[in-house]
């Protein structure tokens, strides 16, 4: 394998179009050639990194040197850039989510397929530390069998940016942070969805989404909250998870957590009651010290490989991809019903039938 063999242009160089130049720098088998923004200020910032800037699309898309694109536009231009793209012979790697509904993503597969090219999209949370080690408790069973998992991120700054506030481009936090957190929930729980229910909040008054909570309820017995809000000037806790052993929990993203596990070793020991409010309780007291082993959160899963090694990968035919379309697709229906739940009030019964 020659070094730096696959070429990519970037389609919008904005802050995510940035990230993923500095990324591919670290990788030794796949290369920048190129950006192209509608914004000459961006334009001008590419050149200033070192980037030759296209003029235009049509520049990109006919340059025979050119294998590949990654796509990171605003969420309502995806599916047009890459249908052309393919249709010019290049593969695509496109940003989250990869287009604003399952009509559009089923448009984008059909035009990959017809080409016979590759589509990865950059679901890169897959990757993320404090995921991974909820992942190894799943599938180790460290706490047990999980039954209840809880994933939130909370802000206080309100939706970030211009077009992220705007219907039509595809704002909103469900499509932003939203299809991140379920691409989590969905390729970790290896199970059918039974049902689905949401909650869409308008609290600063933009006509997109700022924030949601849904329930996921697995076929296998897990209840999955999922929840991210712009307006909590107080955060909880990135992860909370509990399982028949114990609960685990992550704080943030410094990965400062914990586990407490029943301690088998040790008889049943009754806690004392203790003074709670004007009452007292021995059901809420906390377990005796002997009861319970607080230990260290577990080793995070390992990915295979990184999400560029992986796409050089698929594009030599030595690996499938990490992120398959089946997958986004699954999570895009997913999308779909948080909307229609949030909409109606009602609880999406007959979602799964992947
Ligand atoms: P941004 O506004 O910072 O950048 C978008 C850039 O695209 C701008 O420079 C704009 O001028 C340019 N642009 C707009 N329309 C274009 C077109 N038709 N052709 C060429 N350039 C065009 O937005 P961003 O935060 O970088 O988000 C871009 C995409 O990346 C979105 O889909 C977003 O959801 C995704 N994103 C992903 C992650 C992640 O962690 N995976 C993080 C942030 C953003």
């Amino acid at each position: 394998m020659h070094q730096n063999s696959h070429s990519v242009v970037i389609i919008g160089y904005g802050g995510m179009g940035s990230y993923h130049a500095k990324l591919i720098k670290d990788n030794k088998r796949v290369k920048v050639v190129g950006t192209y923004d509608i914004d000459s200020v961006r334009a001008e910032a590419s050149t200033q990194d070192g980037y030759r800037a296209y003029p235009s699309l049509e520049a990109v898309l006919e340059d025979k040197t050119v294998e590949s694109i990654v796509i990171a536009t605003p969420n309502d231009s995806h599916k047009d850039i890459a249908v052309r793209a393919f249709a010019s012979g290049k593969n695509v790697i496109c940003e989250k989510p990869v287009t604003m509904n399952v009509g559009e993503f089923e448009e984008m597969t059909a035009a990959a397929e017809q080409a016979g090219k590759v589509l990865m999209v950059h679901q890169n949370r897959r990757w993320d530390e404090d995921f991974l080690i909820i992942k190894q408790m799943y599938d180790r069973k460290s706490i047990g069998d999980l039954f209840r998992i809880e994933s939130r991120v909370h802000g206080a700054n309100g939706i970030p940016g211009d077009w992220r506030h705007l219907e039509v481009h595809g704002g909103g936090m469900l499509l932003d942070w939203g299809v991140h957190l379920l691409d989590q929930a969905l390729f970790m729980i290896d199970s059918k969805i039974t049902s689905v229910s949401s909650r869409l909040s308008f609290i600063l008054g933009d006509e997109v989404d700022d924030g949601f909570e849904a329930t996921i309820q697995f076929e296998n017995g897990i209840s999955y909250l999922i929840e991210v809000g712009t307006t909590n000037f107080i955060t909880l806790p990135r992860w909370y998870v509990k399982g028949t052993e114990g609960t685990g929990i992550i704080e943030d993203w410094s990965m400062t957590g914990r586990t407490v596990t029943r301690n088998r070793e040790v008889e049943h020991v009754e806690p004392k009651p203790i003074q709670a409010g004007v009452g007292l309780t021995k059901t809420m007291a906390p377990p005796s010290e002997e009861a319970t082993i607080t230990g260290v959160l577990p080793e995070p899963f390992r990915q295979p490989s990184s999400f560029y090694d992986n796409f050089a990968d698929v594009l030599d035919g030595k690996a499938e991809p990490i992120v398959k379309n089946d997958q986004v697709l699954r999570v895009l229906n997913l999308i779909e019903a948080i909307f229609e739940g949030g909409r109606t009030g009602e609880t999406v019964r007959d979602f799964d039938q992947y």
